[in-house]
């Protein structure tokens, strides 16, 4: 068996050892004689799997005691529409800042349930950038500001937390959560789906402080009313029980590892063997401003776009996949998850190097 180098943005690689336990408790759960895709939602084997997911993850992300954590389906595309139709309540308008691709989604989406008032956007630097907060145009009675935490596409990160007063801050973590610390304290709702660092497709977990709870509009379905959810304990529905299952093992390899201050120092350590080399290279680089760049999603050009191709198939031969950047952007893109070891990124600078040599 050989594993390759996976650099998708996601659906993503996922930490071997997690694969590894999933494999051999697969038609066997811990003596229950089912795998954990065959249990109902509702016995204790999978109600305990659930509850260990859920304390790992609030232990994990120090969530306060006052947030609910819910695992939920729909995807981050899903909240885009349930986010406006649960945080709403009386209030016309919220506050959206344009930071690229995603954001750019959330904006269109709530579009159709309120007034989207885009408080600043990066689009006049070809979304490289993160507007400056002074900028934003923020309205003290919008239902509440969104952002994107990183953009997975474009390549740009806030390396601040916006600071929105008495206006509820949401944010779409999907490509960041569990990669840094975070101080859940400053939000009033945190989304992501679980594909990129935290899991498998079909999970989404919600982190929201209790009092954003009851707002929904009449027209929200049950399934996506977080109170509604939030009282079930996300079982209003099935939840995606192995997804649950898999995310809650991922939660387990993060601690053992240190938690998220470890993995925040294994991303930056990750994310500097690949920005070092971009920045001394004269045949690579970086379209993204030096202080918004993600530590997740690393966007790089040749010089030569005629040999992105073969820049490709070089790499795919070497046993590192998933490289081509997003058509909006061009070039190359390396997603460095969590669950990216570091020798991952040391073999594709190892490549880069060569092919320069070669080609440059
Ligand atoms: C991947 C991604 C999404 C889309 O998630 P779905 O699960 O496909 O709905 C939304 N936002 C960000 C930041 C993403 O990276």
């Amino acid at each position: 068996m050989t594993r390759v180098f996976n650099f998708s943005a996601g659906p993503a690689a996922l930490p071997e050892p997690v694969l590894r336990q999933a494999a051999d408790e697969m038609l066997d759960w811990h003596g229950s004689g089912m795998s954990v895709m065959e249990m109902s939602h509702r016995g204790k084997e999978f109600i305990s799997i659930h509850a260990e997911a859920e304390a790992l993850a609030r232990e994990l992300l120090a969530v306060p005691s006052n947030y609910k954590v819910l695992f939920l389906q729909g995807g981050a595309i899903g909240e885009n529409a349930i986010v406006p139709m649960n945080l709403l309540g009386d209030r016309p308008s919220a506050d959206y800042v344009d930071t690229g691709e995603w954001s750019k989604k959330s904006i269109k989406e709530a579009g159709k349930y309120c007034r989207v008032n885009v408080v600043a956007s990066a689009k006049d630097t070809g979304y490289t950038t993160i507007p400056k907060p002074e900028t934003w145009k923020l309205d003290p009675n919008a239902a509440f500001v969104h952002v994107c935490s990183n953009e997975t596409i474009g390549g740009v990160q806030y390396h601040f937390t916006p600071d929105t007063g008495n206006v509820p801050l949401v944010a779409d973590m999907s490509s960041d959560i569990m990669s840094r610390p975070v101080e859940v304290a400053k939000y009033g709702l945190i989304y992501a789906g679980a594909q990129k660092n935290l899991g498998p497709a079909g999970l989404t977990i919600v982190i929201v402080r209790e009092d954003l709870l009851g707002r929904a509009l009449p027209i929200t379905p049950s399934a996506f009313d977080y109170k509604l959810q939030a009282e079930a304990d996300s079982m209003l529905n099935t939840p995606p029980t192995y997804a649950i299952y898999i995310a809650g093992l991922v939660f387990r390899w993060i601690k053992a590892r240190g938690g998220l201050a470890a993995m925040a120092e294994h991303n930056q350590a990750k994310a500097a063997v690949l920005y070092d080399f971009l920045a001394a290279s004269r045949f690579y680089r970086s379209p993204v401003a030096p202080d918004c760049r993600s530590l997740m999603n690393v966007p790089f050009k040749l010089a030569d776009e005629t040999k992105d191709e073969l820049f490709l198939k070089g790499a795919q031969a070497r046993g590192m996949i998933q490289l081509k950047g997003h058509r909006s952007v061009g070039g190359m893109r390396a997603s460095i998850y969590n669950a990216m070891p570091i020798e991952g990124v040391q073999a594709l600078v190892k490549y880069m190097k060569e092919f320069e040599a070669e080609h440059g």
